[in-house]
């Protein structure tokens, strides 16, 4: 793997010069050894300190593949019920309030408030296990998409797991298509759903969880919902990016959210666009949905829509009633009050080529297609947290099209 994978394990030893005799009464700590060489691992580091229990680092800075913001590593040689300092620089982007840790990579907390030292935020936690997981937020690697699609694939008969094309990088993308038997396909509504274009916003493939979870459940409402809808699913759209730990924002010649032209340099977003516009040719299109993670003082979830002057008076009223549903039904605890920004010109040179946009302009003038940015750097940043929000999304969603949105 060319980047980010390769940090390999770096060991420092402390208590050097302790005598024999000390060593007798006050046993050597086991030595702290730490890792990013694994999928989405990521990790500078800089020091690990034996008798201080600390470890240093800041995220790694692979060439041309963006933000320089996530990392994820592992650490064993852990006492049981020890406190391991963890100290993380590159600035606010980089060092969430709270960081996420784990001890079988599988479940995810966070450690308690960090505090700055200098450059570095240093979180401290006590770790119940000889193995430690941190990370910027709680990781969804690659394989965890492919087992979210598996999952429902093997639960549902109605879903079913299919690749959306090979990165270019050869990565296979996966993605879920839901559809139950029930109304004819011309009385389908048709719903797109993404994440992660940005590699580094990990939060948001969790809300995407959330959003399948919600939708392959017995809750009678999305039972009903699935009869009457056509819904994709790609939990993450920058697999590169993602499979090496790498912030992907920004990265050469630019990324996935400035992709969405004539002429898309990727192939997930290529192939994202032939199906929106064979579904929207064929009338059965209706609404597409964007996931990110936002700045770091954002304490609530918000959509960015297209630019008004793109919007026309059906797109704008279901807009409109879309955000309606939303309050309703994004109670919290990461709560939907209703705010919106534009990302027009004023926002990025590239607006044009941002996904939303995109469909905008490209399909029937009743679509809706809006991107959801979900706080990342609050207590409820956890899967629990980003789950529900994709929970309440999809029941939102779900309450949209109790009205038809066609004219
Ligand atoms: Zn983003």
């Amino acid at each position: 793997m060319p980047y980010g994978r390769c940090l390999g394990i770096a060991i420092i030893w402390g208590f050097v010069g302790i005598t024999a005799a000390q060593e007798i009464r006050n046993p050597l700590p086991s030595q702290l050894e730490v890792s990013s060489d694994f999928s989405g691992g990521a990790a500078e580091f800089q020091r690990i300190d034996q008798k201080q229990r600390l470890i240093r680092l800041v995220p790694p800075r692979p060439e041309g593949r963006g933000w320089v913001v996530w990392w994820y590593f592992k650490a064993t040689g852990i006492q049981p019920g020890e406190t391991i300092t963890v100290e993380v620089g590159n600035g606010p982007w980089s060092t969430p309030l709270q960081a996420a840790c784990s001890t079988d990579n599988r479940h995810w907390t966070q450690t308690d408030a960090g505090e700055m030292r200098g450059e570095f935020m240093v979180y401290r936690h006590r770790v119940d296990g000889d193995t430690a997981w941190f990370a910027w937020g709680p990781p969804f690697t690659v394989e965890d998409a492919q087992q979210l699609v598996d999952e429902a694939d093997n639960r549902l008969a109605c879903a079913a797991a299919f690749e959306l094309c090979k990165s270019r990088e050869g990565r296979p993308t996966p993605a879920l298509v839901i559809q139950q038997p029930g109304v004819d396909d011309d009385h389908r509504w048709g719903i797109w759903i993404q994440a992660r274009q940005h590699a580094w916003e990990s939060g948001s493939s969790w809300v995407c969880r959330g959003v399948v979870d919600w939708l392959t459940s017995d809750d009678p409402r999305a039972e009903a919902f699935r009869k009457s809808a056509k819904v994709y699913i790609v939990p993450v759209m920058d697999v590169d990016n993602v499979a090496v730990g790498a912030g992907g924002k920004e990265q050469k010649p630019h990324d996935h959210n400035r992709d969405w032209s004539d002429a898309p340099h990727f192939h997930a977003v290529a192939a994202a666009q032939e199906h929106i516009r064979r579904e929207n040719a064929a009338g059965r299109f209706d609404m597409f949905v964007d996931l990110h993670n936002p700045a770091p003082n954002t304490k609530e979830p918000f959509f960015f829509l297209a630019p008004a002057d793109m919007i026309s008076a059906p797109r704008r009223a279901n807009i409109d009633r879309f955000l309606a549903m939303c309050r309703l039904e994004m109670t919290g605890p990461l709560k939907f009050t209703g705010q919106t920004y534009e990302s027009g010109p004023r926002y990025d040179d590239a607006w044009s080529r941002i996904s939303k946009n995109w469909v905008t302009v490209n399909t029937r003038d009743h679509v809706v297609a809006l991107t959801l940015e979900t706080a990342w750097n609050t207590p409820y940043s956890t899967p629990e947290g980003y789950s529900a929000v994709g929970r309440q999304l999809a029941m939102a969603i779900e309450r949209y099209f109790r009205e038809s949105p066609r004219r």
